[in-house]
């Protein structure tokens, strides 16, 4: 069964937004992925389908209801759905690319988008929502954040990336960010294209490649640098 995202969000019509044009879109198109969206509000209560309400403990801003959300993703993952239930938030896991690939091996996702201050915590507790930050920043919803989410997964579904390599020199696949690229023209503003990579030996450009991503991770990402590989 093709990966089915079901969202969660007050404002529905920001998807299938960026995902809806190239690869991705065509991929939607053609049934290789689904994407589904719920509206929160229709979820609301009162006569104004009111949906968040102020913070226990006073402060500024809203809080997402946790009986309305509880019943927007019961609506959106029934009995038997083992699909994860994941809840896009500045205090998440971060998003990885080792995540990623687990979750475009899945059957797809059940996407929670917060907005205002962010969603009571009784109901991330009682339906068993995993926290997903995209970085360590602060957006107003968690919308875009879904949607960057959903491209890296979308991606790598079979069939979307068509004869392109899903490349294994990939920056994160083994633990190194990428290697640099370049294309024709051979000379450009008096820069030329290191000669190795115009050799035809191959084994020497796989040699130079590995260099160079393990030179610019040590440079840029220190940090990568010893971190567990990811295994195929
Ligand atoms: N008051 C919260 C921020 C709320 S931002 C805090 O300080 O942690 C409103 C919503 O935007 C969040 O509920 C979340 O769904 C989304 N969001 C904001 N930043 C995000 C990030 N870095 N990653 C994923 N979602 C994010």
């Amino acid at each position: 069964m093709a990966f089915r995202a079901t969202i969660l969000t007050l404002y529905p019509e920001m998807f299938p937004g960026p995902l809806g044009v190239s690869l991705a879109g065509k991929a939607l198109e053609r049934g290789d992925w689904a994407l589904e969206t719920l509206q929160i509000r229709d979820f609301g209560r009162g006569r104004h389908r009111a949906v968040d309400d102020t913070p226990a403990g006073g402060g500024a801003g809203m809080v997402m209801r946790a009986d309305v959300v509880a019943d927007a993703i019961d609506a959106a993952s029934t009995a038997g759905d083992t699909r994860p239930r994941l809840m896009m938030s500045p205090r998440g896991r971060p998003l990885t690319q080792a995540f990623v690939r687990d979750l475009a091996a899945g059957e797809g996702a059940v996407i929670l988008c917060g907005r205002f201050e962010g969603v009571d915590e009784r109901v991330i507790e009682a339906r068993g929502l995993t926290e997903v930050s995209v970085g360590d920043y602060v957006l107003s919803g968690g919308e875009m954040a879904a949607l960057v989410m959903l491209d890296a997964v979308v991606r790598l579904l079979p069939g979307v990336m068509g004869n392109q390599l899903s490349g294994t020199h990939e920056s994160f696949e083994g633990g190194l960010l990428e290697h640099p690229h370049y294309t024709r023209p051979a000379e450009w503003e008096g820069r030329t294209i290191p000669e190795v990579l115009t050799s035809g030996d191959h084994g020497a450009v796989e040699r130079w490649r590995t260099a160079e991503a393990r030179r610019i991770t040590r440079e840029r990402r220190p940090d990568l640098v010893g971190a567990p590989r990811h295994e195929p």
